[in-house]
């Protein structure tokens, strides 16, 4: 064989074919899933591991076992079926005969009489004689016991394809690869660090090469929980750089608005006197944070997280006022048209304000012509303050000089099309919002990029919304209650899921459910029904019904999930709850308890599902959305939680939002204090993250 060449020996720069035995046909499969150097073939983690320590007893008991042996005979024995039995003792003298009943002429061939093995196996008696059928089994030098790969102590596991099978990368051939790979960095590649050195003392961690070493091939199980716990760290502490470098970069950004003290601002002033209610301690923090970040020359980026019905749109809505006031344009976009028109409404009819600031809505709704005279007015900034859907992003709608952008309930809108928006001005400012709080470990890592502003008290006076969850047979009673809180004249909401792969069964359904409640339960009521699919007129008419106390019971689809606002609906009626997840649920009820008097949240459900009850029983038990947003991660996990195409998550290799909050904290604190990193750790991070290659260019 021709002997592979390579002049560095950083494993970052060696390709796997310096590997022997690794001819085209392994290396284009390994390419393809992105395995191109030592590196990377070195972080294909082991799925898992098994203990295969060689028995130093000299009783052998059944089950699963390691032992070392060596083969006196075997013979060829023909019955109904073929097996090849081989005769062995232990190294402790102890007879036992291996099975095999496939591969016979490999084994025949392979297996020598006289020589050593480490087999691995489940051991079973047999007639008295101990026997282990197809063991795992590798030939060995008894002096060099060192030198198993397969055998003699806790092995890895890796996870195969069977495009990599095809090309002989079994679980066995990758190790085979993998420790051929380990051999050479014990004795001459190198691995260079990537944790700064402070930290590395600071933590005791082993050098990167024994941790790479010890994932692999640990020498026992504390060795493992090291490495696993010091690549973990290693992950983070990359991204959380990555996280840090984003922030960095924008400081470069050059931006419309000039500083502009906290507290200066007479539209805002303004604002305060004039509302009904006292701003809690909690939004004039978050306000001042926000406004802040203007006294910066560089672009800041907000995510602004509260509970349901915490008061963040007014809280949005101030920081808006200090750019207005200062001539700059703001845009708040909304994920439903429902909303956008109710963030329309309040800021129309907020009392007293508003001199100089000029508002405009743009949603899908508006007439053609409506929609020219606004985009020629966002155009020509005589309009300063706008509102809209994702109508705002489409290429048609041209700023003046947008400086700040505000995403409400940000988890509806994907990444780029906050991009989108974000464009449309010259680096504005950014303050995100969702509609439920998004758990720690998520927030420092995905949104790490992001400052986070927290507004964790709710208005004064606020009760916590009775929960309960019934059964069918409970109905009767449900629609008594309801009878006596809307005979007081209290409000209530009933939610139908309609999911889009069934849509139109659960519309029919909803809508029959309707036509029930409107003609035979509450014919004395006025009942109403909205849904996504109605003109947005209609849907309008009847919002704006609600809101003013015509309608009494809304029928609705889960249009009204977010962020509307009817403080006399006291009452929430979920219909298969079962159906949706916890933060749903939990937007869902943060539809009432809005105002003063006791409200309700009533789950229909008779699912005995183990996970629908799970969720439900977190919703009847907790009020809190920062809790129920770990309970959720807990149950579905970040992708779904989130919404994995919208985000994207990062790939950690090994790091666990759930398990390892804590893990995430520090590393994301030591990224944001120690953020220079050597010439490897910089490629490691671009290759690692697709971001990386954009914020870390060559
Ligand atoms: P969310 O944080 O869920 O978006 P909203 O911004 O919709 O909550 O606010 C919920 C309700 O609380 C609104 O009716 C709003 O007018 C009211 N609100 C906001 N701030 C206060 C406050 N400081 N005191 C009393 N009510 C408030
Ligand atoms: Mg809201």
């Amino acid at each position: 064989m021709a002997i592979k060449i390579h002049s560095s020996k950083i494993i970052s720069d060696l390709p796997v074919e310096v590997l022997s035995g690794l001819g085209e046909a392994k290396k284009k499969v390994l390419n393809k899933i992105n395995i191109k150097t030592i590196e990377d073939l070195l972080y294909y983690f082991p799925r898992r591991y098994v203990d295969r320590s060689i028995h130093d007893q000299f009783f052998l008991q059944e089950g699963p076992i390691t032992l070392l042996v060596k083969i006196q005979s075997s013979y060829l024995a023909h019955g109904r079926k073929s097996r090849f039995i081989v005769n062995c003792k232990t190294i402790q003298g102890n007879p036992i005969i291996l099975l095999f009943f496939n591969g016979i002429q490999y084994y025949r061939y392979a297996l020598k009489k006289d020589k050593t093995y480490i087999v691995s196996g489940k051991l079973e008696m047999f007639r008295g004689t101990p026997q282990m059928i197809h063991p795992e089994i590798e030939a060995i030098d008894q002096e060099d016991l060192d030198n198993a790969i397969h055998s003699g102590g806790i092995i890895p596991i890796y996870s195969t394809t069977e495009a990599l099978k095809k090309v002989g990368l079994d679980s066995r051939g990758l190790r085979k690869l993998i420790h051929q790979a380990i051999q050479k960095i014990q004795k001459e590649w190198i691995v260079p660090e990537l944790i700064p050195e402070n930290l590395r003392k600071k933590y005791q961690f082993p050098s990167r090469k024994d941790v790479l070493i010890q994932i692999h091939y640990p020498d026992n199980k504390e060795s493992l929980k090291i490495a696993r716990r010091v690549l973990k760290y290693e992950e983070l502490f990359l991204f959380g750089a990555l996280m840090h470098r984003k922030k960095e970069i924008r400081k470069s950004f050059d931006r419309e608005l000039k500083p502009l003290p906290f507290g200066q601002s007479k539209l805002f002033e303004t604002l305060q006197k004039n509302l009904p209610f006292k701003l809690t301690q909690g939004q004039i923090d978050a306000i001042k944070k926000i406004i802040d970040g203007c006294q910066k020359e560089y672009m800041s980026a907000y995510l602004l997280q509260g509970d349901v019905g915490s008061g963040k749109t007014l809280v949005a809505f101030a920081c808006a006022l200090h750019y207005i006031e200062n001539g700059i344009q703001v845009a708040l976009m909304a994920p439903t048209e429902i909303l956008a028109r109710q963030h329309y409404n309040t800021l129309t009819t907020l009392p007293g304000l508003l001199p100089g600031v000029h508002l405009d809505i743009l949603t899908a709704g508006e007439s053609k012509k409506n929609k020219e005279k606004t985009l020629d007015r966002i155009k020509r900034g005589d309009s300063n303050f706008i509102i809209g859907t994702h109508s705002l992003i489409e290429d048609s709608v041209t700023f003046f000089n947008l400086g700040l952008v505000i995403i409400d309930e940000q988890h509806r809108f994907g990444v780029n099309q906050r991009e989108l928006l974000r464009k449309k001005g010259r680096n504005p400012d950014l303050i995100t919002m969702t509609a439920t709080p998004i758990p720690r470990s998520l927030c420092l890592t995905i949104f790490g990029d992001l400052e986070p502003v927290y507004l964790k008290e709710k208005p004064a006076g606020r009760k916590p919304v009775k929960t309960l969850w019934l059964k069918e047979k409970q109905r009767k009673g449900l629609y008594k209650s309801i009878r006596k809180y809307v005979s007081q004249g209290r409000q209530c909401y009933i939610v139908y899921p309609v999911i889009e792969e069934s849509e139109k069964l659960d519309l029919r359904a909803a809508t029959e459910a309707y036509e029930e409640l409107k003609n035979v339960i509450f014919p004395d009521f006025r009942v109403e029904l909205i849904h996504g699919r109605m003109k947005s007129d209609e849907r309008e008419k009847i919002m704006q019904d609600f809101r003013n106390g015509k309608i009494h019971i809304l029928v609705s689809t889960t249009v009204i999930e977010v962020g509307v606002d009817v403080p006399n609906a006291t009452i929430m009626v979920i219909e298969h709850a079962e159906r949706f997840g916890i933060s749903q649920l939990h937007q869902l009820r943060g539809r009432v308890g809005r105002g003063s008097e006791e409200s309700f949240c009533i789950l229909m459900s008779d699912s005995d599902s183990e996970t629908a009850k799970e969720r439900l029983e977190a919703i009847v038990n907790n009020q809190d959305g920062f809790e129920l947003a770990e309970i959720d991660l807990r149950i579905r996990g970040p992708g779904e939680l989130l919404g994995i195409k919208q985000h994207g998550l990062p790939d950690f290799k090994l790091a666990d939002f759930v398990k390892d909050r804590k893990l995430v904290e520090i590393s994301y604190q030591d990224a944001m204090e120690n953020p220079h990193l050597n010439e490897f750790a910089i490629k490691f991070i671009q290759k690692s993250f697709s971001e990386g290659i954009m914020v870390f260019p060559n």
